[in-house]
């Protein structure tokens, strides 16, 4: 199966690349807002054949960018990459496009100091095909980037994204298409209990954990946002500080990311049927004190990650009724009682004992079966 894979990847940008890139994103942002802002005055002022506003896309656009580029006050336009100007103007057709389709709200104008970013078209003679000694991409007037691999991306990249964060992180991402390989089989079918104690546990009894760290990032969110109450709104210690927040948002997101992909991972490799309760998420997320734990480990995450994976490696996700009672039935002899939320240990009359996620993940791999 072909499959299109983005890789993101943080880069350090040497000084001289910082500056040039600032250049690129003011032009990419100067572009973005005077094509949006011309697009509507020629969508008020200027009627069709139809008897319609008037739509110019990128075409006509980029014959007026090219007239811009000539003239004294807007020659600067020069300074940065062509193409990657035009495929600004590309950018805005397809938020256009969004837009009336409804998938998506009126394009914004962009603002200074929020997250950027831009798109290069990747010439593919300044693709290495080794990654090595760190020189693996061009990209137009910034030569080789210095990427910090986290992993080696497969395929081929014909596009590459530059991001910089409002903490001042530059990232690198590149889409590639592949052609992924399943996953070797290996006859196994597992139950999977999602909860809160643990983010998943198996009705082969593994206990998956949940990552605490993101509560340890907690503490340090909220010492950090209170400094940052306390300094004066729009003072350099603000600004610095305001970053500072930034970071630990974006460690928390990291952390938790990382965790659910190791897990996900996890879980297909090991098994070709993975059994699933259609949780009622929504009805999870209306009880205050479970909606906080669940936001946290990111459910919603896990079952996306879960399904997207199972698919690309030739996996099956089977998912049963929410109604399903996988709580509060006796795995054993299938009798069915109540069970608190803060009775940690089913027990049956029948003698079973076993902790309640264990029995819930057994059964919910016991009713995939049946149903089978
Ligand atoms: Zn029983």
């Amino acid at each position: 199966m072909i499959i299109r894979k983005a890789y993101k990847f943080r880069f350090d940008p040497t000084e001289e690349q910082k500056a040039q890139l600032a250049v690129e994103f003011g032009c990419a942002r100067f572009v973005w807002n005077h094509a949006l802002n011309l697009r509507q005055c020629v969508y008020a002022n200027c009627i069709d054949e139809n008897g319609k506003g008037e739509n110019i896309n990128y075409v006509g656009l980029n014959k007026h960018l090219t007239f811009l580029k000539g003239t004294e006050n807007f020659g600067w336009l020069k300074n940065a990459t062509a193409g990657m100007l035009t495929q600004k103007l590309i950018d805005l057709d397809k938020a256009y496009d969004n837009f009336f389709k409804g998938r998506a709200k009126f394009p914004k104008f962009k603002k200074k100091g929020h997250s950027e970013s831009i798109r290069y078209q990747l010439d593919q003679r300044n693709i290495l095909s080794t990654y090595s000694a760190g020189e693996f991409i061009k990209l137009p007037k910034l030569g080789f980037i210095n990427v910090r691999w986290s992993q080696l991306p497969f395929g081929t990249p014909k596009m590459a994204t530059v991001s910089k964060t409002a903490s001042g992180k530059y990232f690198v991402s590149f889409a590639c298409e592949i052609e992924q390989a399943p996953k070797p089989k290996t006859s196994r079918v597992i139950g999977v209990d999602v909860g809160i104690k643990d983010v998943v546990v198996t009705s082969d009894g593994f206990q998956s954990g949940s990552p605490k760290f993101t509560y340890q990032h907690q503490r340090e969110l909220r010492r950090e946002q209170r400094k940052l109450s306390k300094k004066t709104k729009g003072s350099n210690g603000w600004k610095k500080q305001r970053l500072v927040v930034a970071r630990v948002h974006e460690k928390i997101a990291n952390c938790r990311k990382d965790f659910l992909h190791k897990l996900t991972t996890k879980l297909v490799s090991e098994n070709d049927v993975i059994c699933l309760e259609d949780l009622n998420v929504k009805g999870m997320l209306s009880n205050r004190k479970l909606s906080k734990a669940v936001a946290d480990i990111g459910i919603f995450e896990f079952n996306r990650q879960i399904k997207y994976k199972a698919q690309w490696y030739g996996k099956q996700v089977i998912v049963i009724d929410r109604w399903f009672p996988s709580t509060k039935m006796c795995s054993s002899c299938g009798s069915i009682k109540q069970i608190k939320l803060s009775e940690r240990i089913y027990r049956c009359d029948c003698g079973l004992v076993l902790d309640r996620d264990l029995n819930a993940a057994i059964n919910i791999k016991s009713a995939v079966l049946k149903a089978a």
